[in-house]
């Protein structure tokens, strides 16, 4: 171990191609993934486990490690922290090659489109990025438009439960994840949002995941049954806090025998059970979804519509 960082065996490439020869490397399980890769000029010098013919030896600064790290959750190259320590973030941002920013909320989630403002710490001055989930890839902007990856298994879930051919209505569906993940089990997505930053992402994820079939829109929900009939297999209502207005419009727009996932914020379980029960349901499940807050989950149930 020098001072300044460890001697490991190292592979000389031309930046510009420099991924190629990554992703090579990694398939041969010869890249050392502890050691932070370093530039020379025109040439990335890429730390490895073993020598291989023309390698040569070089300093690599290893990784800060992981268990060290202040708090944070990842949203594609994203750090959110939950302290406002820009020491703390400089090294977060170290810790992986797929981080470009590391940002610090300044508020709570609020307002109609569910959004909170960001100072960015360290990396680029950006609120965008994109996520990959189980597949897709969805383009998004902390500041702008609301997106959770904490709900990827609960999208999964609504998508394993499926048949062929649906006809699925994300009554709130943000900049598509719902959407664009329900898409390849249905025939027809009807995605609509009122907020036309969400909107507008949305319609960047529907072309970067190529679906044919989910139809954005720039909407109140309260509309949707104006000018949607009641055919729709499965509506997604993912408003927390607001579901409960909404509910009228869920079941003029879902046919008798099909499925409504009404999500929701409470404290006690079956909050919701005595509203529901004022509308045709022939069944209900309730499920936990996630934590929120202490005493405080986020659920669904999953209503059979009745006549
Ligand atoms: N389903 C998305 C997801 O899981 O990432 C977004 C869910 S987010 C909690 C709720 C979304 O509903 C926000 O994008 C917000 O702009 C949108 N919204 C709020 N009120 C609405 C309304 N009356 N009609 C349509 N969309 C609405």
């Amino acid at each position: 171990m020098h001072g300044e960082g460890d001697e490991r065996w190292a592979l000389r490439v031309d930046r510009r191609r420099a991924e190629e020869t990554r992703q090579a490397l990694i398939g041969r399980g010869l890249l050392d993934r502890e050691h932070r890769p370093r530039s020379e000029g025109e040439s990335l010098l890429l730390p490895l486990t073993a020598e291989v013919p023309g390698a040569e030896p070089a300093i690599f600064v290893p990784f800060p490690q992981r268990d060290d790290l202040a708090r944070h959750e990842l949203v594609g190259g994203i750090a959110i922290m939950q302290e406002e320590d820009r020491a703390a973030a400089e090294t977060i941002l170290a810790s992986r090659p797929s981080l470009h920013t590391v940002v610090f909320p300044t508020g709570p989630v609020a307002g109609e489109f569910r959004t909170r403002e960001f100072r960015v710490l360290a990396g680029e001055p950006t609120t965008r990025t994109v996520v990959t989930e189980h597949g897709h890839r969805f383009a998004v902007d902390l500041a702008h438009a609301y997106f959770s990856a904490r709900l990827s298994t609960e999208r999964q879930r609504v998508r394993s439960m499926m048949a062929a051919g649906e006809r699925v209505c994300d009554m709130f569906a943000g900049v598509g994840p719902f959407a664009i993940s329900l898409a390849g089990g249905a025939s027809l997505v009807v995605a609509a949002d009122l907020n036309p930053a969400a909107v507008s992402l949305m319609c960047e994820n529907i072309r970067m995941n190529r679906c044919r079939n989910v139809l954005p829109v720039l909407a109140d929900a309260a509309h949707l049954p104006g000018v949607f009939s009641r055919t729709f297999d499965r509506v997604v209502m993912n408003l927390p806090m607001e579901s409960a207005h909404f509910l009228r419009a869920a079941f003029a727009l879902c046919r008798p025998g099909g499925t409504i996932h009404y999500y929701a914020l409470q404290e006690d379980e079956g909050a919701y059970l005595d509203l529901i029960g004022t509308f045709p349901a022939a069944a209900v499940a309730e499920r936990r979804v996630r934590s929120y807050s202490p005493g405080e989950w986020h659920a669904v149930y999953d209503i059979a519509v009745g006549e």
